[in-house]
């Protein structure tokens, strides 16, 4: 079961930023001075302490609303204030902390779109590529080796195919 704790959904003084915390405050805000200060620590470089150090602004936390909720609800209600205060696209939030069905169907469609696009995209330039390389694809594919099993001079290009075959599976 998902425990209710008390939550808390804070916003940053002078900056659009919208965060949520279970720890107490002057814990959340010391976690923050370490990633605005700490070169180590992995959010270092995010958007937001890139501008705060840039601006030399201090970590302020203002509270805007203290539930009691899970950590589904947590994400959900940091979610509505991120839209709400539109801090991802005029401000410094850049993880959604939470999507909807709806919206999660929207971002699929989108990435199989993308991906279709690409597809012909992809075939293009495989074909350009192979337009420009061709004699040194055909020095390549015109390669000998020896095979690693049972030793006899084959193509490069058809080891597996070789590999599969009646001669060399006599010694497999
Ligand atoms: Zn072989």
């Amino acid at each position: 079961m998902d425990k209710l704790r008390k939550t808390i959904i804070y916003r940053l003084h002078g900056i659009n930023y919208i965060g949520s915390t279970i720890q107490k405050l002057k814990d959340r805000k010391w976690r923050h001075n370490t990633d605005l200060h700490n070169e180590n620590s992995k959010c270092y470089n995010t958007k937001l302490y890139k501008h705060m150090r840039k601006n030399k602004l201090n970590v302020k936390l203002i509270i805007i609303k203290i539930l009691f909720v899970g950590s589904y609800g947590r994400k959900r209600a940091e979610q509505d204030y991120i839209n709400l205060y539109d801090s991802i696209n005029n401000g410094y939030n850049t993880i959604r902390a939470y999507r909807t069905e709806r919206e999660k169907k929207e971002n699929d469609r989108l990435y199989r779109l993308n991906y279709k696009r690409n597809k012909i995209k992809i075939r293009e330039y495989t074909r350009l590529y192979y337009k420009k390389n061709k004699e040194i694809i055909r020095q390549k594919e015109k390669k000998r080796i020896n095979c690693s099993i049972c030793n006899k001079n084959i193509c490069a290009k058809h080891v597996k195919r070789h590999q599969r075959s009646d001669y060399c599976k006599s010694f497999q």
